[in-house]
């Protein structure tokens, strides 16, 4: 008896417990495609606006530094949404704040820079635009980066998640950042008070159009998906003369050729196979005659890596082997090869495992796991890694935004050809699935992210 009492009354504890977990199991999927379709209605009723606003700063791209209009418009939206906005943060740096009750602080960020890239993709939107750049020079100009998609896709979950207002508590702020493709915005944005002046940000998300995956579908990579870029500059100097005299000459074009040859071997001889590293020599200008042995020959180099140490050990070595270089030619010190690095960073991105888990939670919630695909890294660069590179850090995660149209994939999967990658004059992103794909995800993320609450201290 007292068995069978025991047994009964755990048969039903056990029921409750089983009752109550199914309750709050299903209440809690329930609530979450009823946020969901909300975001998405939100989408359908404000993409016509966002596509004319995406077809409008496609046709007329700004360069880096000089985003006057496009973070003018960027403001303008964000106002609209809601969001107390501040422009001119770190240059045309735009920072949009929506305050609602105590919770977890959320950045957003586009980039909203065009390319100097004549544009050929033939569409009815393209670009015909000759702007300044910042040293004032003219210059065709192209969403060739896809930068215009994310602003669209950016000011569309600003106004999503205004409207859930309600159902959230939180801080979120949206920033537009220029001139990425310079890797100068994030950092000028930092300094001019990004996390002082504006509500330090728990986490901080953002995506970047994909030229590889199709509309409709993400990407994401866990821990370094982009890698660190440093630009060099290289002047090979000599003791030019006849060029049937060489014997009188320290020929530079020849030192050049020999540099050129030991700088691969940074990556092939002083590198481990297991850490990626790039040195590619872009650029070699020098000379201007047959029979003219010529003063100097000037090299412009890209560095790729992911570790700071490969990054530095790269840079260390271009300085030995160049200061090398003049020791073996017998010219005096001041004319040992000159090399410039453009800058002290490391700009590498390294998405935060835990803030990328549950960022691809909401992607598949979002729009179904069939369409949230795991992608390798690359070795192109990006700066919004930096704002996570503060002191101290913060998880920062951004992932792939699929634009191209389903058809022109499978073909390419199947002929093998490639299709127009970013920074090319023929990449087209597909406005429509794009967009709103980008606005459903990253609308679900930030809400997502909120729902955690008030940070543990
Ligand atoms: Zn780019
Ligand atoms: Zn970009």
């Amino acid at each position: 008896m007292i068995i069978g009492t025991n047994s009964s009354l755990l048969h039903m504890k056990q029921y409750l417990f089983f009752a109550i977990f199914i309750f709050f199991f299903t209440h809690h999927s329930f609530a979450q495609k009823e946020v969901q379709s909300q975001i998405n209605a939100i989408t359908e009723k404000e993409y016509p606006r966002l596509e004319e606003l995406y077809k409008h700063l496609h046709a007329n791209p700004e360069l880096s530094n000089m985003e006057k209009n496009t973070a003018a418009s960027v403001a303008k939206e964000l106002r609209e949404a809601g969001f107390v906005v501040t422009e001119n943060v770190g240059g045309y740096g735009v920072v949009g704040v929506l305050k609602n009750g105590e919770g977890r602080t959320i950045l957003v960020r586009a980039d909203i820079d065009g390319l100097p890239v004549k544009e050929e993709t033939g569409l009815p939107y393209a670009s015909k635009a000759i702007v300044k750049d910042d040293k004032n020079t003219d210059q065709p100009a192209m969403h060739a980066c896809g930068h215009d998609i994310h602003i669209s896709v950016m000011l569309g979950t600003a106004k999503a998640i205004s409207q859930l207002k309600n159902q959230w508590k939180g801080t979120l702020v949206f920033i537009g950042q220029p001139a990425e493709e310079k890797v100068q915005g994030a950092e000028r944005m930092l300094k001019d008070g990004l996390y002082t002046r504006f509500p330090r940000p728990d986490y901080c998300i953002s995506l970047h159009a994909s030229a590889s995956l199709p509309a409709g579908k993400v990407g994401y990579c866990p821990e370094y998906s982009m890698a660190n870029v440093n630009s060099v500059n290289i002047t090979v100097y000599g003791e030019g003369g006849h060029g049937a005299y060489p014997h009188t000459t320290k020929d530079p074009i020849v030192l050049s050729a020999y540099l050129i040859t030991q700088l691969q071997t940074i990556v092939s001889r002083q590198t481990s196979p297991l850490e990626p590293c790039v040195v590619t020599v872009g650029s070699i200008h020098g000379g201007s005659k047959h029979n003219i042995i010529s003063n100097e020959v000037k090299l412009q180099l890209t560095l790729r890596s992911y570790s700071e140490k490969v990054r530095q050990n790269t840079i260390e070595s271009i300085k030995k082997i160049t200061r090398g270089l003049g020791i073996a030619a017998g010219l005096p010190e001041s004319k040992f090869p000159k090399v410039e690095i453009d800058n002290e960073n490391g700009y590498a991105l390294y998405n935060h495992p835990e803030l990328t888990d549950k960022v691809v939670k909401s992607l598949k919630s979002a729009i179904g796991e069939q369409n949230v695909e795991k992608v390798p890294p690359v070795m192109a660069a990006e700066d919004f890694g930096e704002l996570g590179k503060v002191n101290p850090s913060i998880p920062v995660c951004m992932y792939w935004l699929g634009t191209v149209s389903q058809e022109k994939y499978d073909e390419s999967q199947s002929t093998g050809l490639q299709m127009p990658s970013l920074h090319s004059s023929l990449f087209a992103p597909l406005p429509e699935p794009s967009i709103k794909t980008g606005i459903k995800t990253m609308t679900k993320a930030v809400f997502d992210l909120l729902g955690e609450g008030v940070k543990k201290k």
